[in-house]
C-alpha cells in the first residue's frame, strides 16, 4: 500500500515516541488518512489497538482501513444496549434494560466480527436474536477478547466503571482516541437532566398515589426555578426527595423494568431518569445548573474524566483535525506527562488537505450588547446574498438557537434548521430535496460536527457560514471551570476557555465542507471580530477578503 508523504514521514517518530512513553497528539485535518496512519503504528508496534471514538458511525473507517493494511488482524467493537438489544427501543437509557430478568442473557454466540461492516452485523444480529435465541450484547462483549483491534465509544473508556466492565487489560493495547478534541466535552457523558417534560411523562408511568405526589411536588418546584435562558445559570437549591420517596420511585422503577421485559418490549422510561438525576446529585460532585428550562447537573471538573491519560502504564494516541495546542491540553485537560505533539500539516510544510477561501463581514458583529432585530435582518440579507451566489449547498452555523432562529425567520428559500433533538437523517432527507438548500445549525450542536455530507468523495457543502462568533456563553458554568483551572491558565482565561473552543467550533464547521484534498470551500466569517491578528493566523486567512453589505 502507498503512503501518503506525511504518514511514510512521521511514522517511525510517532511509533518511536510512543515507545517512550510520550502521549502523542496527533492534529491532521480530515480526509488525510489519520486512521490508516494509526494502523501503521500499530503494526511497527506490533500492539493491539483500541480505537475511543464518539459514535458508532465512526467504527466503520477503522474496520476499512483495517482491512486495507491488513487482512489477518481481527476487528471487533462494542455498542451499548440500546443500540444491541433486540427487545429495545434506541432511545432508551442502558439502565432502562435490565438484563436480569432476561433469558438470553447467558446465550453467548460466537460472532464473526471481520466479516461484515460493524454496524451491518449489528443489524443482522439484532434481527436473528430472539429467533435464534441469542444475546447480541454479551456475545460482542464476549468477541472483544480474540480481537487485534477494538472499537468502543468514549463512556466505555473514560467512565472508569465502563471500562472496567469491559475486561480488557488496556495495558497490552495502543489506546488511540479520534477526534480527540471531544475530550473537551467528556464530562457530558455523565450529565443528568429534569425537566417539566420528563416528570410529566414519569407521572403517567407511575402507579402508586406516593409516587405521584412525589412527582407533582417535584415539577411544580421545578417549574419555579428553571429559567428559560440558553446558558447555564448556577441553582442554589433544586426541588429535594427524602430517601424514602426515592425508595417508593425505584421500586416502581423495577416493576416497569421487569414488566416491558417481560412483554419483550423495552421503552424509554422516564421514571428512570428521574431516579438517576436524583442519584447523581447525592454523589455531591455535580452541581445544578437551569439551562434552556431544565435542570442539568454539570461536573465541573473535566480533569477527573482525564486523569487516566496521565497513567504511564498505558500508551496514548490522540488524533484530530482540530486538535486544541499542546499548552491548553495540559493546562485544560489536566495532562502532565510528556507530550509528543504534531501538527502535521506544519511539520510537511504544506497543505495536506482541501482548500478554502475568507471572507470576512466587516459590518456585523454578535456581539451581545449589539443584538437586535435590524442586526437579525442584516444577518439574513447575508445569508440571501451568499445563497444566490453558492454553487452547492450553504451551511450556516450561529452561536445559538436563539439567534439562529431569530435570523433564519427571514429566510424564505429552501432549509433546514437544526433543534435540540435534530436526527441527521432528516438533513440528508431534505437535501435530496432541493439542488441547493441552507442548512442552519448552532456551534458545538449535532450538525456543525457530525454532518458529512459527500458524492463520491467531494462535499456537496460549497460555503460555510460563520455567522457570529461561536464562544461558549460566559455563564456560571464556565465561571466554575475558570475558578478551577485559574491557577494552571494563569490570566489566559479568556484565550483557552473562550477563544481555542470557538475556533475549534469554526474550524470544524469548515471541515464540513472539506473533506477531501480536492474539496474547495468559501468560508463567510461573518463577525468583524474575526478582522484580528489572531483570528487569522489560527484560520489561515491572512488574505481574507474584506466586505460590506
Ligand atoms: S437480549 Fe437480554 S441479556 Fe441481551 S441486552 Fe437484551 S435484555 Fe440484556
Amino acid at each position: 500500500m502507498e503512503l501518503r508523504e506525511w504518514q511514510e514521514k512521521l511514522k517511525d517518530k510517532v511509533a518511536k515516541a510512543i515507545k517512550e512513553n510520550f502521549l502523542v497528539a496527533i492534529n491532521a485535518p480530515t480526509g488525510s488518512g489519520k486512521t490508516i496512519f494509526s494502523l501503521l503504528i500499530l503494526k511497527i508496534l506490533q500492539k493491539k489497538g483500541v480505537y475511543v471514538v464518539r459514535t458508532h458511525n465512526e467504527y466503520f473507517p477503522i474496520y476499512r482501513d483495517l482491512k486495507k493494511i491488513d487482512t489477518k488482524l481481527r476487528f471487533s467493537f462494542i455498542v451499548g444496549k440500546p443500540a444491541s438489544c433486540p427487545f429495545a427501543d434506541k432511545d432508551v437509557d442502558p439502565e432502562d434494560i435490565n438484563c436480569k430478568y432476561c433469558e438470553l442473557k447467558e446465550r453467548i454466540r460466537e460472532v464473526d466480527t471481520n466479516e461484515k461492516p460493524p454496524l451491518q452485523l449489528l443489524r443482522e444480529l439484532k434481527k436473528n436474536a430472539i429467533e435464534e435465541r441469542f444475546c447480541p450484547y454479551y456475545s460482542l462483549f464476549n468477541s472483544l477478547q480474540e480481537a487485534d483491534v477494538i472499537a468502543i465509544t468514549y463512556p466505555y473508556f473514560f467512565i472508569d466503571r465502563f471500562r472496567e466492565s469491559l475486561g480488557i487489560d488496556f495495558e497490552d493495547y495502543l489506546v488511540i482516541v479520534d477526534e480527540a478534541h471531544n475530550l473537551d466535552r467528556v464530562g457530558e457523558i455523565e450529565e443528568r437532566r429534569l425537566s417539566e417534560f420528563t416528570i410529566n411523562m414519569a407521572i403517567k408511568e407511575v402507579k402508586s398515589k406516593e409516587a405521584i405526589n412525589t412527582l407533582e411536588r417535584i415539577k411544580e418546584e421545578l417549574k419555579k426555578i428553571v429559567l428559560p435562558d440558553e446558558k447555564y445559570i448556577k441553582l442554589d437549591k433544586v426541588p429535594q426527595i427524602s430517601t424514602l420517596e426515592l425508595e417508593i420511585l425505584a421500586d416502581e422503577y423495577e416493576d416497569l423494568r421487569k414488566r416491558m421485559l417481560e412483554n419483550k418490549q423495552i421503552k424509554r422510561i422516564y421514571l428512570g431518569a428521574v431516579i438517576r438525576f436524583y442519584t447523581l446529585l447525592s454523589t455531591g460532585e455535580f452541581a445544578p445548573f437551569s439551562h434552556s428550562g431544565k435542570i442539568v447537573l454539570k461536573n465541573p471538573n473535566i480533569g477527573e474524566y482525564l486523569r487516566i491519560l496521565n497513567d504511564e502504564s498505558y500508551s496514548f494516541l490522540l488524533m484530530s483535525g482540530t486538535l486544541p495546542p499542546k499548552e491548553y491540553i495540559e493546562k485544560v485537560w489536566g495532562v502532565s506527562r510528556r507530550i509528543y505533539y504534531v501538527d502535521v500539516e506544519k511539520e510537511v510544510k504544506k497543505r495536506i488537505s482541501g482548500t478554502y477561501d475568507c471572507i470576512i463581514g466587516i459590518d456585523i458583529t454578535s456581539k451581545y450588547d449589539l443584538r437586535s432585530e435590524t442586526l437579525w435582518k442584516k444577518y439574513s440579507n447575508y445569508l440571501l446574498k451568499i445563497y444566490y451566489q453558492a454553487k452547492k449547498h450553504v451551511l450556516a452555523i450561529f452561536p445559538s438557537y436563539a439567534m439562529m432562529n431569530e435570523v433564519m425567520k427571514y429566510i424564505d428559500l429552501p432549509k433546514y434548521i437544526e433543534k435540540e433533538d435534530t436526527i441527521i437523517d432528516e438533513v440528508y432527507e431534505e437535501i435530496r430535496k432541493h439542488d441547493k438548500i441552507i442548512i442552519s445549525a448552532v456551534g458545538r450542536g449535532k450538525l456543525s460536527e457530525g454532518i458529512e455530507l459527500t458524492e463520491q468523495g467531494k462535499s456537496l457543502i460549497s460555503d460555510v457560514v460563520i455567522a457570529g462568533i461561536p464562544y461558549p456563553p460566559p455563564d456560571d458554568y464556565l465561571k466554575l471551570v475558570a475558578q478551577k483551572l485559574s491557577e494552571k491558565l494563569n490570566g489566559k482565561e479568556e484565550e483557552f476557555l473562550f477563544k481555542i473552543p470557538a475556533l475549534i467550533t469554526v474550524k470544524q464547521s469548515i471541515g464540513r465542507a472539506i473533506r477531501g484534498v480536492d474539496d474547495h470551500a468559501k468560508v463567510w466569517l461573518l463577525d468583524k471580530r474575526f478582522d484580528s491578528l489572531w483570528w487569522k493566523k489560527n484560520l489561515n486567512c491572512f488574505n481574507a477578503t474584506k466586505m460590506r453589505l
